[in-house]
């Protein structure tokens, strides 16, 4: 049995220094060349990496087995109501929402958030068969999809034509929260048949807008950004 030198901790047999002071061990009695081989593996252990088509086969089989399971229970056992319309909604949610990552990464951002959208769509559209009428997916659940995917594309658009840092980005997303939520409130008046006016949006819309204003000015003069940008750090 062997000792460090230095700090006096047990030494194995084949170390060729010390684990805890790293000072190198010396056996008088032995030449260089004769310390004896090393117990531990020098090559790590791995497993062959996954591949993304693999990935992608075991997701398609398992949301198509739960998609068609689940119907066959539903139309066979369950029979009451639709139900099985939410899972199979979901499953189809959860593949295009997996697809750009899984199956193709080079799918352009407009049509991976297209198809975010219109699968978001979809699902809604299967839920409404559970409901006793689709009025409220024509008149708000839809168009509550078609907005929010109109202000996604907006940032990848945008991005096409000037870099798109904090602050344009927040200026973008500070006009178009008022614009959603206006709309938002616009859509539900129209839905329950009251008259169309404003109210909480406006609070909104005003808060908004005065943000928006800073925003500009900020962005407008440069010393302004320059110095919001060394006190944020970007
Ligand atoms: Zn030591």
């Amino acid at each position: 049995m062997s000792y460090c030198v230095n700090c006096g901790v047990e030494l194995e047999a084949s170390l060729k220094k010390c684990p805890l002071c790293h000072t190198p061990v010396v056996n008088p009695l032995q030449s260089n060349t004769e310390f004896p081989p090393s117990p531990y593996p020098t090559d790590k252990g791995q497993v062959e990496v996954v591949k993304r088509k693999d990935l992608g086969i075991l997701l398609s089989v398992v949301l198509s087995a739960t998609s068609i399971t689940c119907f066959l229970l539903n139309l066979l056992v369950f029979d009451a109501s639709l139900w099985s319309l939410t899972v199979i909604g979901c499953c189809i949610c959860l593949f295009v929402f997996t697809f750009p990552a899984i199956f193709y990464s080079k799918t352009p951002i407009y049509v991976s958030l297209l198809a975010d959208g219109v699968s978001v769509a979809v699902y809604l559209f299967l839920i409404s068969f559970l409901t006793s009428s689709t009025t409220w997916f024509w008149q708000l659940g839809l168009p509550i999809v078609v907005m929010l995917t109109v202000c996604a594309e907006v940032f990848p658009l945008l991005s096409r034509f000037f870099p798109l840092t904090i602050l344009p980005c927040s200026l973008c997303i500070f006009v178009e929260i008022p614009a959603f939520c206006v709309s938002l409130e616009l859509l539900i008046k129209h839905l329950l048949n009251r008259p169309y006016r404003i109210t909480w949006s406006a609070v909104v819309l005003t808060v908004c807008v005065i943000i928006d204003f800073a925003l500009i000015t900020i962005l407008a003069k440069k010393r302004l950004r320059n110095e919001v940008r060394r006190r944020l750090h970007f």
